[in-house]
């Protein structure tokens, strides 16, 4: 059956209204976000710093809108011991925030050294090779012989984050001979990036397979893939998940970024890694990618958060750096959907800070007009499709009518996300039968859920919006609102001013 969106009615809401409409509140289960003064929302990896029932509550309370577990740190155990804190902390506060399960994916590694470190200067001759005896000045186990494979002459090599940086004179499937560019100390299990290489190795680590398992059993729900190659390790992912869980897609490698249009087009979301990504192009260039990455991203309808570094230095102090605060507020006038904390909140010293800041500068920055302007003429460019049409409807309708909010009744994760694509100033209230949609959707830019019963009576949607609206402080009486239904397959397309 083909699905209808009908965009009703910018319904005066009336005391008669309100009071009529009573009778359907039994019709909503479960309120799945918090309300907030904002749009954009804010993602938080929980660690060591941020891991008991309090400060989970905090956080929450606090303005996080995402919990991200992350699969690099901690084991199975003690991921249970936080996913089932954040849902008995959702379950306190009659909601269910969203949680992102981040795999850890192929991260490449050096082996080990007798002394457990060199030093290495610059124009140094050193080699890779696949002898797990413990190197020294001169060589050092590289245990990844796809990588081996994959090198040429001239190739780059990034060690420990691209602290120190070699260049392959020599290669066989065994070893690599380099020479030092950019020396410095390098110890034991030293990451390894080689930014211009496709290498052949897979998405999902033998690891990821096991976490990823866990965490779809759990009821996670995003999975966040690392070191996306092309869109073919995503499909990869779709076909193990099979719709149990969002697939967001992080781009940490410049051939990501290459081929950023069918990754987008693939995943489910996407994440600007701006760690990795700052290691494997130079710093510089990672600017231009992120509004690249955004850009697609609000054209294809997909959700994008800006990670890492964000305000790196409330890790050890409890306020941001002027260009910190900058960062955040340009992530929101470019439209990201999402801002993210990674050691800040997960084993910084002033969590609950950083949270709060992130919120205030959000806040803030979406009061300012002329970031309402920039998100426009990043968003706008329609489809030529009947969904683009009515969700760029239901947005000029809510801005020419100066409406409090748009209620979107919908089961589908696509066409609420195609509507949060054009980025209405108001907030969207997403009305659904899914449970797990209403948790899914919490990472879009200003939509918030709410779980209920199917309803196709198209009066008592009308009703149910208005009640919501008001109820949940989204409008109050005398205010405009938007209703798009698209629960009823069969409707027609009218809109009422
Ligand atoms: C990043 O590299 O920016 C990132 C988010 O990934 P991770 O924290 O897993 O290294």
């Amino acid at each position: 059956m083909r699905k209808e969106f009908l965009i009703f009615a910018q319904d005066k809401i009336s005391a008669r209204h309100r009071i009529e409409q009573v009778v359907d509140w039994e019709v909503i289960f479960w309120e799945i976000n918090m309300k907030r003064c904002r749009n954009t929302k804010i993602v938080a990896t929980i660690g060591p710093s941020s891991n008991s029932p309090e400060i989970i509550e905090k956080l929450y309370l606090g303005g996080v809108d995402v919990f991200r577990l992350n699969f690099s740190h901690g084991d199975h155990a003690g991921h249970e011991k936080i996913y089932d804190i954040i849902r008995s902390v959702g379950r306190r506060h009659h909601s269910s925030p969203t949680i992102l399960a981040d795999l850890q994916g192929p991260k490449l590694r050096v082996g080990t050294f007798e002394n457990n470190k060199v030093i290495l200067e610059e124009g140094d001759i050193f080699r890779f090779d696949l002898d797990k005896t413990p190197g020294d000045t001169k060589r050092v186990n590289l245990p990844h012989p796809e990588i081996l494979e994959a090198l040429e002459v001239g190739t780059s090599l990034l060690l420990d984050d691209g602290k120190l940086r070699f260049e392959v004179l020599s290669c066989s499937p065994e070893h690599a001979e380099v020479k030092v560019v950019v020396g410095g100390q390098l110890s034991n299990r030293k990451g390894v990036n080689v930014p211009q290489v496709m290498l052949p190795i897979p998405a999902l680590t033998e690891k990821d397979r096991k976490d990823l398992d866990f965490a779809l059993k759990l009821g996670v729900d995003w999975v966040a893939l690392s070191f996306v190659q092309n869109p073919e390790d995503v499909e990869e992912a779709h076909s193990i998940i099979k719709g149990k869980a969002k697939v967001l897609s992080k781009i940490e490698k410049p051939l990501a970024v290459r081929a950023i249009e069918p990754i987008t087009k693939i995943s489910d979301g996407i994440m600007v890694a701006r760690g990795d990504l700052g290691v494997e192009m130079n710093p510089e260039e990672v600017p231009a990618a992120q509004r690249l990455i955004i850009n697609t991203c609000h054209r294809m309808g997909k959700p994008v958060i800006v990670a890492t570094q964000m305000l790196e230095s409330m890790i050890t102090s409890p306020s941001p750096t002027r260009a910190e605060v900058s960062d955040v507020a340009n992530a929101v006038y470019c439209g990201a959907d999402a801002t993210m904390l990674s050691a800040e909140s997960a084993s910084g010293q002033y969590p609950l800070e950083a949270v709060h800041m992130m919120s205030r500068i959000i806040e803030v920055t979406e009061e300012d007009p002329s970031c309402v302007r920039r998100i426009e003429d990043n968003a706008q460019c329609p489809h030529q499709t009947a969904l683009d049409a009515k969700c760029k409807a239901a947005k000029s309708a809510a801005m020419y009518s100066n409406a409090s909010c748009i209620v979107m009744f919908s089961d589908s994760f696509d066409h609420v996300a195609c509507c949060s694509r054009f980025r209405p100033t108001c907030p969207i209230i997403l009305g659904t039968s899914s449970d797990q949609l209403a948790r899914q959707a919490g990472l879009l830019c200003g939509v918030y859920s709410l779980v209920m019963k199917k309803e196709f009576n198209l009066d008592k949607l009308c009703k149910i919006a208005t009640t919501t609206a008001i109820d949940r402080k989204f409008a109050k009486i005398g205010d405009s609102i938007v209703v798009l239904n698209d629960f009823d397959g069969d409707s027609v397309n009218i809109l009422k001013i």
